[in-house]
């Protein structure tokens, strides 16, 4: 199974997929991870991504689908969970033709639906956290480009909601649950697919 997590910043993309990797030894491919990770690296890719990261616009298509292309090499047997990819419809086709070229298919995309008041909240209360447990703040996580990253979501990533409606792969589940419930809404689509 392959599936896709959609959701704004802060809807519980990665938290999910964390539990999924756990419970079913799935393949967790976040490209904000990788972005980060390539940040420190020192490479030139990197440095260029950081600026665009920080200000919480979209790192461009070219870089995003490469680094997942990457990763789907390595990977033939498929059970991926994408986390925060695609999030435009350029990355959505690509993304297809990847699967396809190795023989895989998309199994559902799950849109974790919220609200921005609770986004806003999540996100000041995991800026908070780590600074109280003295770990490193993302320079993305202030209100500057929060609102940046949302507009960038409606603007540029929502459109995909419509995509995998029109395709019959969307499954929407409440985000606004209980953590575990989620987890749950999650397990019933993956078991009826
Ligand atoms: P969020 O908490 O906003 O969901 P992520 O960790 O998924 O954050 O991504 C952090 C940043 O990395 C984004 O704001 C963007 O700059 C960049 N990024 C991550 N994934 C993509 C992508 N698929 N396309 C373009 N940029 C991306």
């Amino acid at each position: 199974m392959n599936i896709i997590l959609l959701g704004p910043p802060g809807a519980g993309k990665g938290t999910q997929a964390a539990k999924l990797v756990a419970s079913r030894n799935m393949i967790q491919l976040s490209t904000g991870d990788m972005l980060r990770e390539a940040r420190t690296s020192g490479t030139e890719m990197g440095q260029k991504v950081a600026a665009i990261m920080d200000a919480g616009e979209l790192v461009t298509d070219e870089i995003v689908i490469g680094l997942i292309r990457e990763k789907l090499e390595g990977n033939a047997g498929g059970g991926f969970i994408f986390d925060g990819f695609p999030r435009t419809l350029a990355q959505a086709d690509a993304l297809e033709k990847l699967l396809n070229d190795m023989g895989q298919s998309l199994t559902a995309a799950i849109e974790l639906q919220v609200n921005d008041e609770v986004l806003v909240g999540r996100i000041v209360n995991r800026a908070k956290e780590a600074a109280a447990n003295g770990q490193p703040v993302r320079a993305d996580d202030n209100e500057e480009s929060l609102k940046v990253r949302l507009m960038e979501y409606y603007k540029k990533t929502s459109p995909l909601l419509g995509y995998y409606y029109a395709k019959g792969q969307l499954r929407t589940v409440d985000g606004l649950a209980e953590i575990n419930e989620v987890e749950s809404a999650i397990a019933r689509v993956l078991d009826n697919s």
